[in-house]
């Protein structure tokens, strides 16, 4: 049963691209895009590597079988001036993705990004649709700022265990205020592309770093929780402290956290919050939404990437072991599907939530 009544196709599908098309988020967007009631999967675009060749021949598909509509799809190079779409999605590199969106926003065109390059810049929203939804105002002091023509901008969704925190947090802060957060990841290899980590450093073993991972989580979650004023994002006043390791999970980040509250809350006080949750009203009935944002596990074991990973087409993220916390004073496991709520479905979303509430701000079909 779905949360909310479906939201209507506003108008017709929009063409849209894929940006770094042939990499492991690039292919979930082609999955996720394929058959998509808005938008009609129309370019895909990568490096010089595999520009020009056939989208299965450059690409090393991961998973089940691609969509067919794929099969005859050239890539082209990922430059606007042969990419025609005006909704792009980016799954690109970070070493390339920062010059290339903004040669695209430049253009009048509107990306939708999973890199991290433009994450934190204070005109660029970060969303996540059921938490934040009115952030997206910041695209107008963008376009202003940087002087880009209607419809150009940039979008950006959080990295993948920020946004899997931030799902079981909101609730939390909504009702209590958060004051301190402990949190421990444990990262599946998905999070990390493909090839990615070397098999040999990875199976049966833990690997208790991930380069730059740390600090984005801390700023990502202080940014998504904080509050538009004055045309910027006043972060979240939280301490957070986070540990992030790689564990030989193929999909699914796992994440253990310990809360301090503003205001006092029993365990039995945060499962009511996060069992009432619906997320902002904004996301609900989109397309890629799931019925509920949250699933509140009561078994003592879960949430389990082998056993949840896929609740709601990895939309969901899964909740358990909602506990008191004699340091803190709660502590929680949550658990998501790194490549689709953390990458390529959040993208998808955010660009729904565009589409549905904020149609005029991007270029005329
Ligand atoms: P990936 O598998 O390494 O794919 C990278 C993509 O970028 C490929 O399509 C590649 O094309 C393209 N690319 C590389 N250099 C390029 C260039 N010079 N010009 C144009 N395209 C170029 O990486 P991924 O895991 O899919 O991640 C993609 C982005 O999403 C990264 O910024 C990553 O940090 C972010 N992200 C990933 C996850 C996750 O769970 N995996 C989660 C959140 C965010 P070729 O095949 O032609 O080289």
């Amino acid at each position: 049963m779905r949360g909310a009544a479906p939201v209507n196709a506003p108008g017709a599908r929009r063409r849209v691209a894929v940006l770094g098309a042939t990499g492991a988020v690039g292919q979930a967007f082609v999955r996720l895009l394929a058959g998509h009631p808005w938008f009609e999967l129309a370019e895909l675009a990568a490096s010089g590597r595999s520009a020009g060749r056939a989208y299965l021949e450059a690409t090393r598909w991961i998973g089940d079988a691609p969509p067919a509509e794929v099969a005859g799809m050239t890539v082209l190079p990922a430059d606007p001036e042969a990419v025609s779409a005006d909704i792009l999605f980016s799954a690109l590199d970070a070493s390339v993705a920062g010059e290339i969106e903004i040669a695209f926003a430049s253009a009048g065109r509107m990306v939708l990004s999973n890199a991290r390059n433009h994450r934190l810049d204070d005109d660029v929203p970060l969303v996540i649709p059921e938490v934040n939804p009115d952030h997206l105002a910041l695209l107008d002091v963008q376009r202003e700022r940087r002087g880009w023509p209607a419809g150009g901008g940039i979008v950006t969704n959080a990295n993948c265990a920020a946004i899997v925190a931030v799902m079981a947090l909101a609730p939390l802060h909504q009702r209590f205020g958060l004051r301190q957060l402990f949190i421990a990841t444990m990262q599946a290899v998905s999070g990390a592309g493909y090839p990615g980590v070397a098999s040999l450093d990875i199976l049966g073993n833990v690997i208790p770093f991930i380069d730059g991972e740390e600090p984005k989580i801390e700023r990502e979650t202080a940014k998504l929780l904080g509050t538009l004023d004055g045309g910027r994002v006043v972060p979240a006043p939280i301490g957070i402290s986070v540990h992030a390791n790689r564990v030989p999970v193929e999909h699914g980040h796992t994440i253990c956290i310990s809360v301090g509250l503003e205001r006092r809350a029993s365990a039995a006080d945060a499962l009511d919050a996060l069992r009432e949750w619906r997320g902002a009203e904004a996301a609900r009935g989109l397309p890629s939404a799931p019925s509920l944002p949250l699933r509140v596990s009561d078994e003592p074991d879960r949430p389990q990437p082998r056993r949840d990973v896929w609740s709601e087409g990895g939309m969901q993220v899964v909740i358990g072991r909602v506990r008191n916390d004699p340091v803190l004073d709660l502590r929680l496991v949550a658990m998501g599907h790194n490549v689709v709520r953390g990458a390529a479905g959040a993208s998808v979303l955010n660009a729904e939530l565009l589409m549905a509430h904020h149609a005029q701000r991007l270029a005329r079909p």
